[in-house]
């Protein structure tokens, strides 16, 4: 075995913007974190949506990531829990759980965030799909319409609004989804009680007073 000094590591880290001849200094700064055991700083506790609290998800059910920077963040994805709020933080910090979201909204309208939006959560069952999107769980059940209260449909939609201005995602049937609808989904989440058009509703309403 050929051992190899740093600078070799360092390189064959960056191969790929090697290979494409981009020596430019901005692009080897932007790329640093891209090299295996670096990553841009974050810190526990820190949060994208203000209003949020802080659990942190097992980083078994996540990804890390850069994004906007490394994926383009275009899409929301709207779910419900089937079950509450308590078992949905305790799933995700559970590392055999596999599956994660960016936040859980309770139905008193308390928002939980759990996984950085610049990570991947694993919420969509679908790989493109969780790398370019944010996951936005409901505390609920699909078939029990009075789950879906007054005060979760607020606070989702002032997080979503939150969200489409950050990235700058339109407000749109087809940007904002369910669960239901992303490709391969065999989840069939939010459901036919989840108000579409109230949500979507919202979100513009929520959009517009922000800009004001
Ligand atoms: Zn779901």
């Amino acid at each position: 075995m050929v051992r190899m000094g740093r600078r070799a590591v360092l390189f064959g880290g960056l191969g790929v913007l090697a290979v494409a001849g981009i020596a430019a200094r901005d692009e080897i700064e932007r790329a640093w974190w891209l090299l295996p055991g670096v990553s841009k700083p974050r810190k526990e506790g820190e949060l994208d949506h203000a209003g949020a609290s802080w659990t942190s998800a097992s980083p078994a059910n996540w990804r890390m990531a850069d994004r906007p920077d490394d994926y383009r963040v275009d899409r929301i994805v709207v779910h419900v829990t089937q079950g509450s709020f308590e078992s949905s933080v305790d799933a995700f910090k559970n590392p055999w759980h596999k599956a994660s979201a960016h936040y859980i909204v309770r139905q008193d309208g308390h928002v939980e965030q759990m996984v950085r939006e610049l990570d991947i959560a694993f919420h969509a069952g679908n790989r493109s799909m969780n790398e370019r999107s944010v996951g936005i769980e409901h505390e609920g059940f699909v078939d029990r319409p009075k789950d879906f209260t007054d005060e979760m449909y607020a606070a989702s939609a002032r997080l979503a609004a939150d969200v489409c201005r950050r990235y700058g995602i339109p407000v749109d049937r087809r940007h904002i989804l369910g669960h239901s609808e992303v490709p391969g989904a065999d989840h069939t989440d939010p459901g036919s009680n989840w108000d579409w058009d109230r949500y979507i509703r919202m979100v513009g309403e929520a959009l517009a007073a922000t800009a004001a």
